[in-house]
């Protein structure tokens, strides 16, 4: 019986935790945000990619280094 109480104390304890956990994780005034990082389109295939891991060709975005030598369709 005193190992069962013990168990669900634990139990317990172990939920409040992580409740204070994800909490505090969310309510985080200065938790990091995504990056306002510009999506850009890709020129061969349409797939968005984040600017700065996108490959500029003249006024054309690609996803790829293969789709940069492709070129857009
Ligand atoms: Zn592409």
């Amino acid at each position: 019986m005193l190992r069962f109480v013990v168990l669900v104390a634990a139990v317990w304890v172990a939920f409040l935790i992580v409740r204070q956990l994800l909490r505090s994780g969310s309510a985080r005034p200065n938790a990091p945000r995504l990056p306002d990082t510009r999506m850009v389109r890709c020129a061969h295939c349409g797939l968005h990619v984040p600017e700065d891991e996108a490959l500029q060709h003249e006024k054309h975005y690609f996803c790829s280094e293969k789709h940069r030598l492709a070129g857009p369709r």
